[in-house]
Order: structure tokens, then sequence, then C-alpha cells
């Protein structure tokens, strides 16, 4: 006998997990996750940095709107989510100009040199900063998001891949392991396996791509202190920041991959030290831990989020893509409003629907 609810949402990363909690008491929700623990794949490797300049304008948007909702829930809680970290830009003046938008500006080369004097200073010509971006305590979110779903009534189900999904009069009926689902509204919150899920739903998929990104933890010679910025590229080679007394880097890859659990390539660590020992004076000793994790994203970037137009009921929450984090309030927002009815595609009635209006709230319209 299948369990019965409004919504099913498919997959427990940040993107599954934030509209969990936004719909928490609104109707009845499971969230269902193939694997045992939940936030296993992306969401548990990201760099938990959320930057208002990054990514195009609906991003900028979205980000802008989920620091503003995160601050408000610090500003109420005894552990912050949120702690500010600036992030600069370096590389020559076109690329840095190419890529500075929104709440980056120049700084000069002293001043990019005072924020982060274990740049080596011949190693960049120009460099911009944001200083409204901040670190991100990403497992105290997630957690915090699982808490306020299970304790409005949320059933959370692990170990359980949704392995078929059908219409089912106005509905929806599922299949994970040995369980079985009904609902109104399934959500596809499933990752590198969104258009997977898409396809044994019956439903068209949208070619969106995983795309792997490293990430290490090393030890240093030279830590850097706190307030140090976090550092990128803007020829997007690297980047790394501060994590305690540690160092975490990444090589800013963008290689294409299957929606799989990613491992790092055998020499990509090792190639990104060599480049940064001669970039910087941090001194890089060796290799506390090293992972990848795959960032999906649709052709334009932009993240999808909204109804598929031609199959009722299957709602997209996909292609996060690098903004999963500094996104994920504001869509998650966005998601429940749409899927309680509270907005629509064509009357966009709240200053988040109006702030917002620029995703994809439905797909192939
Ligand atoms: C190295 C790296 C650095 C990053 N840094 C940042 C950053 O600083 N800031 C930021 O905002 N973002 C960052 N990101 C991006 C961010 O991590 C992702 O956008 C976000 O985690 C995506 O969340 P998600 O919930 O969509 O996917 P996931 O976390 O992958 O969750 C999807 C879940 O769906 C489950 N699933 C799939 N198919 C099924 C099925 N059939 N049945 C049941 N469950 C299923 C999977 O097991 C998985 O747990 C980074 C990513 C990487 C890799």
């Amino acid at each position: 006998m299948a369990s019965n609810y409004d919504v099913v949402i498919v997959g427990g990363g940040i993107g599954g997990l934030s509209l969990a909690a936004a719909l928490a008491g609104k109707c009845t929700v499971a969230l269902v996750e193939a694997e045992q623990t939940l936030a296993f794949h992306t969401s548990s490797r990201s760099a938990r940095q959320l930057i208002p300049s990054y990514g195009p304008a609906v991003v900028q948007d979205l980000t802008v709107r989920t620091l503003e909702m995160l601050a408000e829930r610090d500003a109420q809680a005894a552990e912050p989510i949120l702690t500010p970290r600036g992030f600069m830009l370096v590389g020559d003046e076109d690329t840095v100009r190419a890529e500075a938008s929104g709440n980056m500006h120049a700084i000069t080369h002293d001043e990019a040199m005072q924020l982060c004097p274990a740049l080596n200073p011949d190693s960049f010509t120009a460099a911009g900063l944001d200083n409204g971006s901040f670190g991100c305590n990403a497992p105290l979110l997630l957690e915090e998001h699982r808490q306020t779903a299970e304790a409005a009534g949320v059933d959370i189900i692990t170990g359980a891949k949704v392995h078929s999904a059908q219409r089912l009069g106005s509905g929806w009926q599922l299949g994970a392991g040995t369980e079985g689902f009904q609902s109104g509204v399934v959500v596809n919150a499933a990752g590198a396996w969104a258009d997977e899920l898409a396809v044994i739903s019956g439903v068209e998929k949208l070619g969106l791509q995983p795309y792997r990104r490293t990430a290490a933890i090393v030890n240093v010679e030279n830590p850097l202190t706190p307030e140090t910025p976090m550092l990128c590229a803007a020829d997007d080679t690297f980047y790394f920041r501060a994590e305690g007394h540690q160092v975490l880097i990444s090589p800013s890859e963008t290689v294409p991959s299957g929606p799989e659990d990613a491992k790092p390539y055998p020499g990509d660590v090792e190639a990104l030290i060599n480049k940064l020992n001669t970039v910087t004076t941090l001194g890089i000793r060796s290799v506390d831990r090293a992972w990848t994790g795959l960032r999906t994203e649709a052709a334009d970037g932009i993240p999808v989020v909204g109804f598929d137009a031609e199959a009722p009921g299957f709602f997209w929450l996909a292609g996060q893509g690098g903004y999963g984090f500094q996104t994920s309030s504001a869509i998650a927002e966005l998601a429940a409003a749409l899927i309680l009815g509270e907005v629509s595609v064509d009357s966009p009635e709240s200053r988040t629907a109006e702030q917002l209006a620029a995703v994809r709230w439905s797909i192939r319209r």
C-alpha cells in the first residue's frame, strides 16, 4: 500500500532539504533520498562561500535574497550560518574586468597585497573585491532544514532510490526500494541525476550537465589569517581560502561527467599544489583530504525552478551549478510558493516572485 502525500521531494541535498523546510507544516511532504545519509553527494562537497557578485544576474538576485533570509535567521540564533569573508578576484586587467560584476569593485595592487600577503606580487596585475561575501556553515544549514522539516511532520526516508515514477490519475505514483508513494506533486531535486529521474518518470530531459569540481584541504607552512578573503583566479585556474590553520584549495575545473560518486583524478591536486606554490607563499606541505563533487547546470547556467509545462505535477528544482547554497533559501521560498499556488507564473504577486521573475518559472515556455 503506497503512502500518500501532497508532495514527494526526490533528493536530500541542499535543494530538497531547503524546500522540505519551506513546505513544512503547509502540506504533507515526504523527502526520499537514495543514499543512507542526507547530503551525501554535492551538498557535502562545496566550498561553503556565498558570493553576491558570482554568476548570472538572476543568480545574483537569488543570492542577495538568500543572504537576507540567512541574516534574519542569524539575528535570532545562537550559532550563525554566515561569517563575513570577502571574495577577491586576481588576474590581468581584461580577465578581471570580464569576470567582475554586481557587488565586485576594483581594488589596487597594493590593496590586494594587503588583503592577501600570501600572493606572489608578480602573479597578477589587477584585482577586484566583493566585500558582501560570506562563509557559510553548510552542515548547520542542512541540519537545521532537516530538523525544521521533521519537527513539522515531513517524512524523510533515506536509502531509498526512486526507481519508477508514473502519472496516476491527477497525481504521481513512485517506487523507491521496496516502498511506494503517491503524491499530487513530485519534486525533482535529484542533483546530477535530475535528467535521469525525468527519464524514468516519462518526462523529457532538459540536457542538464554535471561538471566535476575538485577541492582539497591542505597543510601549509604559512597559514592565512581568518580575515583573508577567499582568493580566486579570474581565469578560473584556482581558488583558495582559509580553513582554520589549513587552506581549502581547488583547481576550479569544469570537466563534464555522468552522474556518479565523483572522486579526484590522480595528479590533479598535486598539479594544483605545484601551481599554488609558485603563485603564493603558502608553502603547501601535504594534503589532509581531497574530494570531487558534481556541479550540474542547464545550458544557460540558470537554475531550473518550476513545473514542467508538459508533465503536470512534475516540479524541477535542479541545475543550481556552483550556486546551490548561495541561492538555496530564495529558491526554496519561490519553489514553495509556486507549489502551494501562492504565486503563479503569470501573476507574480509576492516580493520574492517579483525579485526572481527572471528565473525560468516554468520549463519549455
Ligand atoms: C567543489 C565544489 C564547490 C562548491 N562550492 C560552492 C559554494 O561555495 N557555494 C555554493 O553556493 N555552491 C557551491 N557548490 C555547488 C553546490 O554544492 C551545489 O549547487 C549543491 O550542493 C547542489 O545541491 P543539490 O541538492 O541540487 O544536489 P545534491 O547535493 O547532489 O543532492 C541531490 C540528491 O539527490 C539524490 N538522488 C538522485 N537520484 C535519486 C533518486 N532516483 N532517488 C532518490 N534520491 C536521488 C542524490 O543521492 C543526492 O543526495 C560547490 C560544488 C562543488 C562540487
